[in-house]
């Protein structure tokens, strides 16, 4: 067995690492915010070998994981636009648009992460 600590899921749900050895990277590119390859997976894992995608259109799944961060990142701005009036409402309404682009790669691969870390668990038995 490894010597090396094993990183929580909280961890590994947000640095997007696989679910089963919490060690491979989910995505190419690594980091939260980024723009370009956002949704470019690697097959499977390079340390545990799991297949990320564990069905046909596993990953339309991951919806129901990004709609709420989708509504934690917009529900300030959208309470704030129904409050104030006047200019103060319409540069809420775009700090909307401005936030949902800003970090929509983040609720698309974070939406990922969290899906395939509620569908495999950890696997701390195994050898890598
Ligand atoms: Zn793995």
């Amino acid at each position: 067995m490894s010597s090396q600590r094993t990183p929580s899921i909280y961890h590994s749900i947000f640095t997007l690492k696989c679910p089963r050895c919490r060690r491979g990277n989910l995505f190419i590119k690594k980091g939260m915010i980024v723009y370009t390859q956002m949704l470019d997976m690697e097959e499977r894992c390079p340390h545990c070998d799991l297949k990320y995608e564990l069905e046909p259109g596993f990953w339309l799944g991951s919806l129901w994981t990004s709609y709420p961060i989708v509504i934690l990142i917009e529900l300030p701005f959208l309470i704030t636009a129904l409050i104030v009036d006047g200019t103060a409402m319409w540069l809420s309404f775009l700090g909307l648009v401005l936030a949902f682009f800003i970090a929509w790669p983040l609720m698309l691969r974070l939406g990922r992460s969290l899906w395939i870390h509620l569908n495999v668990r950890y696997d701390h038995l195994r050898e890598y």
